[in-house]
C-alpha cells in the first residue's frame, strides 16, 4: 500500500476522538482517493462515538461543530475552516423505496458500518492506532502527515485494495440487492468508473442494467447531481458514458440522448461521446453537446426536468441555440457574435467547433479572434460606448424610445469599426441620422 497523506485538520479530529478512547477511522471516498494519491476533496471519519459525544468532544476543544444529521449520526467539525465529517458507525435498516433506508441504527462494530457502503473501493477504513499517544504539538502534525503502511491499521473486508489496484468498481455484497436498495448507486457506480478511469466487474455491470428501473424512483435533483459530476469530473468521459448506453440508463437520466435527432451532428452515440472529450471540463457545455439534437426548446425542457439551476439552464439553452448561427468570419462578425452571446460566446464557438467538424479551422480562427478582441477590450455593449443617452438628449434633442434605438445603432457602427468609438465621432454620426 502506498503511503497516504492526511492533512493536520483531519489528524486533529482523529486525535481528539482517540484521546477520548473512541477509535476513529478515515473512511469512504477520502481514503479511496488518498490511497490513489489523489488529494481528497473532503474528509470522512467514522467512529463508535455517538453524535452527542462527538459534539461534546469537539466543542470542548474549541472547534465549531455543526449537528449536520444527528439522527443519521453525522456531525461536522470545522478545524481551521476545513470541514471534517464524522459519523457514528451505523447500520442501514431496510430499504422499501429504493432511495432511503427506512431507519438507521448505531452499532459498535465497524464491520457493520463498512457493509452498508456501496462499492468495495469505498468500503475501507484506516486508523492510526498510536495516535492518542502522540503529542499533537509535535511538528509532525503541523502540516499533516504522510503515513507509511506500517503506521496504519487498514480494514479492508471486501478486497477494496485489490479493486483499487485493478481499477474495478464492485458492489459490496450482492450487486442486485445493493443496487435495488438504492438505485442512486447505479449512477454513483458509473460516475466512479468515469472519475477514476475504472470498469465495473461483470456482475456489477449486469446489475447496473437489471436494476435500472429503480432510477425512476430517484429524484431529478439527485440524478442531475450525479450527471453533472460525471460530465465535469476532469477525466475523459467517453468510455464511461458508453457504459450508460450498455446498461440502458439514458432513458432514466437523459432520454434526449436516445430519442432526439443527434444524427443532425453525429453519426453515432459513440462519436458524440468522444466529442465530449474535445470540450472543456464544463458541465453546461458537455450537457449542451448531449442535448444538441433536441434543439433549444428540448434542451431547455431537459434542464427544467432535471431541476438544474436557472444559470445552467440558460447556458445550455444558449449554447444549443447558437448552433444555428453561422461561424463568424471577420473580426467585425466575431465582435457581433461576442456582443450577442456575452459570456457564453466562447463556449458556443467551442460547441459549434465540435458539432461542425468540417468547419473546425473556421471556428478555431473565430476563437483566436475572440481572444484578441477581449484582450484589446473592444467595446461590445452599449455601456462601452464613449457617449451616453444623456448626451443624445441634451445635444441632439432625442426623446424616449429614440435614445435607445440610436444607442443600438451606434453600437452596431462600433462593432463594425471600433475606431469610431470616440465621443465626437459618435455624436456626429448620431446627428447625421436626424
Ligand atoms: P465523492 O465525495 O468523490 O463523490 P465519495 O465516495 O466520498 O465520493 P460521498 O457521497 O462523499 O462519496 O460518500 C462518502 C461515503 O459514504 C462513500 O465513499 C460510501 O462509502 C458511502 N456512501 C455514500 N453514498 C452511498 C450510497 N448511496 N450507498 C452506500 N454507501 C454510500
Ligand atoms: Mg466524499
Amino acid at each position: 500500500m502506498p503511503p497516504i497523506t492526511i492533512p493536520y485538520q483531519a489528524l486533529r479530529a482523529l486525535w481528539l476522538l482517540e484521546k477520548n478512547n473512541f477509535p476513529a477511522y478515515i473512511v469512504g471516498g477520502s481514503l479511496r482517493d488518498a490511497l490513489l494519491g489523489i488529494p481528497p476533496h473532503d474528509w470522512d471519519v467514522t467512529t463508535p462515538a455517538r453524535p452527542e459525544q462527538m459534539m461534546d468532544i469537539f466543542t470542548a476543544a474549541g472547534y465549531p461543530t455543526i449537528p449536520t444529521g444527528m439522527a443519521h449520526g453525522t456531525v461536522t467539525v470545522l478545524i481551521d475552516h476545513t470541514p471534517i465529517e464524522c459519523t457514528t458507525y451505523r447500520l442501514d435498516g431496510d430499504y422499501t423505496d429504493a432511495r432511503h433506508p427506512d431507519s438507521v441504527r448505531f452499532t459498535d462494530r465497524i464491520a457493520d458500518d463498512l457493509a452498508r457502503r456501496d462499492f468495495t473501493v469505498n468500503a475501507m477504513a484506516c486508523r492510526l492506532p498510536h495516535i492518542a499517544k502522540l503529542d499533537f504539538d509535535d511538528p509532525v502534525f503541523s502540516h499533516g502527515a504522510t503515513l507509511a503502511t506500517e503506521d496504519l491499521e487498514l480494514i479492508d473486508l471486501y478486497g477494496g485494495r485489490d479493486d483499487l489496484q485493478g481499477g474495478v468498481i464492485r458492489c459490496v455484497g450482492d450487486p442486485t440487492t445493493r443496487l435495488t436498495e438504492d438505485a442512486l448507486r447505479i449512477l454513483r457506480g458509473v460516475r466512479f468508473c468515469v472519475q477514476l478511469g475504472f470498469s465495473p466487474d461483470p456482475a456489477t455491470e449486469e446489475a447496473l442494467f437489471d436494476c435500472r428501473a429503480g432510477l425512476s424512483r430517484i429524484s431529478a435533483e439527485r440524478i442531475a447531481t450525479e450527471l453533472v459530476a460525471t460530465l465535469s469530473c476532469g477525466r475523459p468521459v467517453a468510455k464511461g458514458l458508453s457504459l450508460m448506453s450498455r446498461a440502458s440508463l439514458w432513458e432514466y437520466v437523459l432520454p434526449e440522448v436516445e430519442n432526439s435527432n443527434i444524427t443532425t451532428y453525429y453519426d453515432s452515440k459513440k462519436s458524440l461521446f468522444s466529442a465530449l472529450d474535445c470540450l472543456p471540463n464544463d458541465a453546461s457545455l458537455r450537457l449542451s453537446l448531449l442535448l444538441c439534437g433536441a434543439g433549444e426548446a428540448g434542451a431547455r425542457a431537459a434542464c427544467r426536468r432535471l431541476k438544474l439551476s436557472n444559470k445552467m439552464t440558460e447556458a445550455v439553452a444558449t449554447y444549443v441555440a447558437a448552433l444555428a448561427l453561422d461561424c463568424p468570419a471577420t473580426e467585425a462578425d466575431v465582435r457581433r457574435y461576442l456582443a450577442a452571446l456575452g459570456e457564453y460566446a466562447e463556449g458556443a464557438l467551442m460547441l459549434s467547433r465540435v458539432c461542425y467538424a468540417d468547419q473546425k479551422a473556421d471556428f478555431d480562427k473565430a476563437l483566436t479572434l475572440a481572444e484578441q478582441i477581449r484582450a484589446r477590450g473592444d467595446c461590445l455593449g452599449i455601456s462601452g460606448l464613449k457617449l451616453d443617452g444623456k448626451v443624445l438628449i441634451d445635444q441632439i434633442g432625442l426623446r424616449g424610445r429614440e435614445v435607445g434605438e440610436v444607442l443600438s445603432r451606434l453600437l452596431e457602427a462600433v462593432l463594425e469599426d471600433p475606431s469610431v468609438n470616440e465621443r465626437q465621432r459618435l455624436l456626429e454620426i448620431a446627428k447625421s441620422w436626424k
